[in-house]
């Protein structure tokens, strides 16, 4: 059989740990065979972005604003303990906070659906994406311990020196007090991420803040939102038949509980730190969640939800046999298969990364699982396999698709 054929090639970031090891059996046993696989490598490995002073990392953010798609493996981000185990120069920053800072994207995160992982919530038939804001409000803050009687004020001084004033409190004692802000640009950014993606996927969207409370801070947020929609999106999304909605925070919470999915969620920074967790933990699993970072010029970074599961390397390190769950990554290889096939008009690019959704399913579905996956499954006969097992395993289905 012929080797598919790719135009442009993806900017393939590879990583750390078991993940790294996952990344390589997943292109020999289930990418190489079948696609003339072309990319543009980036070894954002830890011991290279030391080497290279994290430049790697740069470089990669700059060749997907080039090439437009990329694919990314877990990495580490370091801590103190590593930079001992790997002798760094430097605490390099998170590749991903990195990458996030130059294509100025928005993180959507999604659900793997298969029979016999259930969702926690009965309803939950669907997958339900979050978008969450990755810019500012409490990450970005600057608190104060206050130590007594006195007050706090709020100034803003203009270039030319005027100010603009107002009270946050007039303290009878001891108390705290935070500053937080955003950007109008980083928010219409993130709005028409959420709104490409929207159109992308076909799903409805619902944005949720708590503007009653917060009469300027989140309702500038409710406000740019509504304006970007009407000016540039209403007529698409009336076009593709889905909706744009919102409502209040607490509203939108009890609603979800009561959806069976199929919409994107976009929340700002902290509710999306939450929220994400929450759903994900009840969908069953973050090796069933895949992730992409979609820039409002249309960039999109795939990867797994995941960390380079550390603990299974060193396992695999002392040549013991590990069970990680591979599923993540090669959705994440998938995603930027298909979102190529898209771009470039390659049809049987994007055929065939439905053709590997559906062979690493159907493995689950037959039985054929990890560990992770075994111990959450309803499904009755299951057999637990080894991290390459697993890989040869959903080859044999994709061969017999
Ligand atoms: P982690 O790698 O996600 O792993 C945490 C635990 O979750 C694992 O020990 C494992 O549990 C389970 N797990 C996660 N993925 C799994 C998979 N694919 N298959 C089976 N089990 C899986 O998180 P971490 O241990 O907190 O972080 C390790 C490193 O990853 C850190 O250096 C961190 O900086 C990095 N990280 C990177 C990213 C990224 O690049 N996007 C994201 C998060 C963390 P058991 O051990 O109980 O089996
Ligand atoms: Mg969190």
């Amino acid at each position: 059989m012929d080797k598919i054929k790719m135009t442009t090639p993806l900017v393939e970031m590879d990583g750390d740990e078991m993940t790294r090891i996952l990344w390589k059996m997943i292109k020999d046993e289930l990418l190489l065979p079948y696609i003339d696989l072309k990319t543009e490598y980036y070894d954002l490995g830890l011991e290279y972005r030391n080497e290279t002073n994290d430049q790697v990392t740069i470089d990669s953010a700059n060749a997907t604003k080039k090439y437009g798609v990329a694919v990314k493996c877990a990495t580490i981000t370091p801590n103190a303990a590593r930079m001992t185990e790997y002798n760094l120069k430097e605490m390099w920053k998170s590749p991903n906070g990195t990458i996030r800072a130059m294509l100025d994207g928005t993180v959507f995160r999604a659900p793997i659906i298969v029979k016999g992982i259930e969702p926690c919530v009965k309803n939950w038939k669907k997958p339900i994406t979050l978008a969450r804001h990755a810019y500012g409000d409490v990450y970005k803050n600057t608190e104060m311990v206050i130590p007594g009687p006195g007050k706090v004020e709020l100034v803003y001084t203009a270039e030319d020196g005027t100010e603009i004033r107002e009270l946050v409190h007039n303290y009878k004692g001891a108390g705290i007090a935070q500053g937080m802000h955003n950007l109008d640009n980083s928010i219409e950014s993130f709005a028409r991420s959420c709104f490409n993606y929207a159109l992308d996927t076909k799903q409805d969207l619902w944005f949720a803040t708590k503007d009653t409370i917060s009469k300027k801070y989140d309702h500038t947020f409710k406000d740019i939102f509504q304006e970007i929609y009407e000016k540039e999106y209403e007529d698409k999304f009336k076009a593709a038949g889905i909706t744009y909605f919102y409502t209040l925070i607490d509203d939108a919470v009890a609603r979800v509980m009561k959806a069976e999915g199929g919409f994107i969620w976009a929340c700002k920074n902290y509710d999306g730190d939450v929220m994400s967790d929450m759903v994900s933990s009840a969908f069953g699993s973050l090796a069933m969640m895949t992730s992409v970072l979609v820039s409002p010029q249309g960039y999109y970074e795939y990867e797994a939800a995941h960390g380079t599961v550390q603990r299974h390397y060193y396992k695999h390190l002392k040549g013991e046999e590990t069970s990680t769950n591979s599923v993540a990554t090669i959705f994440a290889w998938t995603g930027a298969l298909r979102k190529r096939g898209e771009l470039d008009d390659n049809k049987a690019l994007a055929e065939f990364a439905d053709k590997l959704e559906k062979a690493t399913v159907n493995t689950i579905e037959s039985g054929k699982m990890t560990k992770d996956l075994a111990l959450i499954t309803s499904l009755k006969d299951v057999k637990v396999l080894s991290s390459e097992a697993f890989i040869k395993e959903i080859r044999k289905t994709l061969e017999s698709l």
